[in-house]
């Protein structure tokens, strides 16, 4: 499955999904369900702002739980999880694309499991995999069920594309959904290599989030302009009376060799191998812990 418009106002997806439609994609191989998610937010919009809202009445993203889909409470996003569910349910693999507020390289939120690192690499794109254990305001479709489950077979994998209205977002999205259906075999390598709108990373690089900071009230400022990915020596955040409120955590960027064996043995990344073939040989050890996420 990939998903499209799990937000509403990220609009990458959809074009990508447009893109399969258009190259009339049809999988060698299980089922492919392209989903449009969040068509109500996408169309709607809200009273105040013209463009397309990211949601209605909740964050669609934060509800993917047996708990919070069973119970009581009522949205107009928690209508339309429990109306997808079985569908989602019967999902093998997942693909969600997604967008940022801010400009960005493109991400992969892997999760913590070994198989969304390994589906990452199996795809050999993007360059950056964050291995992130999840959202603190509720679980996201990611996460969801057996997805998150590292003895279930099933597995999702989230890719921020870029910034909402940026042009490469919807690039990066195309690209990232053929490397996904390549990577499992339900698409020719003569296809990807027909339709790739641009090449894979030479390598790519895994970082592990091993604490996150969350924005408590409207008084926090960052320090200075940062941008995705800037490297910060000696990091550390304080509280509005300036009092140290986190030990130091800097970005730590991992050794190459754990984001894949493709990448470290020059494999043609054009080509990846279906990525049940894949599995067997890419066991990396990962040493990724993670606590929290980012608004994804
Ligand atoms: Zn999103």
């Amino acid at each position: 499955m990939i998903s499209a418009l799990t937000h509403g106002n990220e609009i990458c997806g959809a074009h990508a999904l447009a893109f399969l439609f258009e190259a009339n994609i049809r999988p060698l191989r299980g089922r492919l369900t392209l989903l449009f998610a969040s068509v109500a937010a996408h169309a709607a919009g809200r009273p105040a702002r013209p463009e397309p809202a990211r949601y209605l009445d909740e964050d669609f993203n934060r509800l993917w739980s047996e708990s919070i889909l069973q119970g009581p409470r009522q949205s107009r996003e928690l209508a339309r999880a429990r109306a997808l569910k079985t569908v989602i349910d019967s999902a093998d693999y997942l693909l969600d694309l997604h967008s940022m507020q801010d400009p960005g390289l493109a991400l992969a939120l892997t999760g913590v499991t070994e198989k969304g690192k390994r589906l990452a690499a199996a795809m050999g794109y993007p360059e950056y995999l964050i291995a992130d254990a999840g959202h603190a305001a509720g679980p996201r479709m990611r996460d969801y069920g057996d997805f998150a489950l590292a003895e279930s077979a099933k597995t999702a994998l989230l890719i921020e594309c870029g910034q909402h209205a940026e042009p490469m977002a919807k690039e990066v999205a195309i690209e990232s959904a053929l490397r996904f259906l390549a990577a499992l075999g339900m698409i020719a390598p003569e296809t990807l290599h027909r339709l790739s709108r641009h090449g894979a990373p030479e390598r790519q690089r895994r970082i592990a989030v091993t604490a996150a900071v969350t924005v408590r009230d409207e008084s926090f400022a960052f320090a200075a302009r940062y941008l995705c990915l800037d490297i910060v020596p000696k990091a550390r955040h304080d509280d509005r009376k300036g009092r140290r409120a986190a030990r130091p955590h800097p970005l730590r960027r991992l050794r190459p060799r754990d984001a894949g064996r493709g990448a470290a043995a020059g494999r043609d990344r054009r080509s990846p191998r279906p990525f049940s073939r894949l599995s067997r040989t890419a066991g990396g050890q990962g040493p990724c812990h993670a606590r929290g996420g980012a608004a994804t």
